[in-house]
């Protein structure tokens, strides 16, 4: 099982970090000790002084596929979770300002706390017309919908499988919006698609 992530998929959140809004999708991946085992406690990691929340809607692949067009993506997934790609974002920096690769920033241990839950897109009249959000400590700190994606669901799985056969269970995190900050130990956070709450965790 892999998990790909995609980079400024929100035009609002590449700006916020002063990126440049991307003519294809930047990828990357997660290995799978990024997710958080059911019931395992998050610990903030030691190696960072600056931990990014980036709340994102997290799509099931449920069919092996490669090179598959956009008006066929559909056929390749059946659910949305919702997940958080933590960030070190000062570790982030460096690798962006050396121009080395960012995984240390992205993909280590625990990185990818996602939903037990995932919603089949039969209950969606539109997966582009989902509403999204993060609150930490009980305020709002990232609100959105998935129409404000700058590549839809299927144009990443279009983009995705042209370089990476997708399997069963993969999980594609599709890009946070706006509105990505810090957390310190003792924060909470909850994530919610629409007004159900699906994911909920304290910092350690
Ligand atoms: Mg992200």
């Amino acid at each position: 099982m892999k998990i790909i992530c995609i980079g400024r998929n929100y035009a609002e959140h590449a700006k916020e970090l002063g990126n440049e809004v991307p003519d294809k999708p930047v990828i990357f991946l997660k290995p799978d000790t990024a997710l958080i085992p059911k019931g395992h406690p998050f610990f903030y990691p030691s190696f960072t002084k600056d931990l990014h929340y980036e709340v994102e809607i997290v799509v099931k692949i449920s069919r092996v596929g490669k090179v598959i067009e956009e008006r066929f993506a559909p056929k390749y997934y059946s659910e949305v979770g919702i997940g958080i790609d933590f960030t070190a974002r000062d570790l982030q920096q460096q690798c962006k300002e050396k121009g080395r690769p960012w995984e240390i920033a992205k993909a280590f241990d625990f990185s990818a706390p996602l939903s037990q839950t995932f919603i089949p897109i039969t209950q969606f009249d539109d997966v582009q017309n989902i509403d999204f959000s993060l609150k930490k400590n009980g305020v709002v700190v990232q609100e959105d919908n998935t129409k404000n994606m700058v590549f839809s669901i299927n144009r990443l799985i279009k983009e995705v499988s042209e370089v990476f056969t997708l399997k069963m269970g993969d999980l594609i995190f599709t890009g946070t919006p706006k509105g990505v900050g810090s957390v310190v130990v003792g924060d909470v956070l909850e994530a919610y698609i629409g007004d159900r709450m699906l994911l909920k965790f304290k910092i350690n």
